[in-house]
């Protein structure tokens, strides 16, 4: 992982190495380039703060310099700065970004530029997030993002361990985490969110490929292998914290669930009371909750609250687990 004084070094005493060179004419630029593109790209421009919807988007996938296509940055290193720019806290790979000094404007400051094809991208602060504490803060226009079939989706059902073990043996799905999803405050702690004072729900984000699982199975799986006719309450658990909750992240998914709510709705004699819920945050819960059926397979509650809801996940969609358990 990059750190600032690997920065200075490399503005300092030269860039690392990319793996290839892009070398084209400024009339080639030209031509290949829409006016903005050119101007920020290849005249060291700025766009206008705020201008691009690129800030508010966390999507998975990689974004990559506009003009030579080589991967820059991932977005799970993407955070919300609040500055107006698309930030990151790391490139992609050491030796795609490089950085020059810049006396310019009277401050002093490290330009980045695409390692590959000299493209200005932006510039490189000291006071970005841990662990890193960089903040690449780049031009929306300098990059484009590459399609990918990785998705994200975030639910809760009740307590994320047994959420999170469910979603785990699903195929398609490559990865879960526990955490905490549709409250007030930024970074709560479990203490916080028992309180049910946060407004958080105990929530799962998984990453899944569409092209192997659709969202709409994913909705149908969560509302069978939990109860979603309980309000703020699954078995023992009692609390808002413990809500059946499915966020969405745009309007065709919040179509999709009203109608897989629908259709499940038959094999329930009550009312499904599934919140429906506009996405806008996942915190990642503490270190100790990830994993935490795999990790503690032989404790009461994995026994007798978790194991039962397994079993019938299994018995249901038989067709969809991975073929191997979860180590
Ligand atoms: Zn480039």
């Amino acid at each position: 992982m990059l750190k600032w004084l690997d920065v200075l070094k490399f503005a300092n005493n030269g860039n690392p190495e990319p793996d290839r060179r892009v070398e084209k004419t400024d009339e080639e630029w030209k031509a290949l380039l829409t006016p903005e593109q050119y101007r920020i790209t290849r005249e060291k421009g700025t766009e206008r703060a705020h201008s691009s919807e690129m800030c508010n988007l966390f999507e998975p996938g990689r974004y990559a310099c506009v003009c030579c296509e080589t991967p820059l940055f991932d977005s799970e290193e993407k955070f919300q700065s609040g500055t107006g720019w698309p930030s990151f806290t790391q490139p992609i790979k050491e030796n795609a970004v490089a950085y020059h000094k810049d006396r310019g404007f009277g401050m002093y400051r490290i330009e980045t530029v695409c390692n590959t094809c000299d493209a200005h991208l932006g510039h490189v602060f000291q006071d970005g997030p841990p662990p890193s504490g960089l903040r690449y803060c780049i031009n929306a226009v300098a990059m484009k993002k590459l399609e990918t079939n990785m998705r994200k989706a975030t639910f809760g059902g009740g307590c994320f361990w047994c959420t999170e073990a469910i979603f785990q043996r699903l195929k398609g799905v490559t990865e879960v985490k526990s955490g905490y999803s549709g409250g007030k405050v930024n970074n709560p702690t479990y203490r916080e969110v028992t309180s049910g004072l946060t407004g958080h729900a105990e929530a799962v984000e998984i990453t899944y490929n569409k092209d192997e699982i659709s969202f709409e199975d994913i909705l149908r799986i969560h509302l069978t292998t939990h109860d979603p006719t309980t309000l703020n309450r699954q078995g023992a658990d009692r609390g808002t914290q413990y809500r059946s909750i499915i966020f969405y992240r745009n309007d065709e998914e919040r179509e999709a669930a009203m109608s897989v709510i629908k259709e499940v709705q038959t094999a329930y004699d009550d009312m499904i009371v599934t919140d429906l819920q506009m996405f806008e945050s996942f915190f990642e819960a503490e270190g100790y909750h990830q994993d935490y059926y795999n990790q503690n397979t032989g404790k009461p509650y994995c026994q007798i609250v978790i194991n039962p809801k397994l079993e019938k996940f299994k018995a249901l969609y038989a067709d969809k687990l991975k073929l191997e358990e979860p180590a």
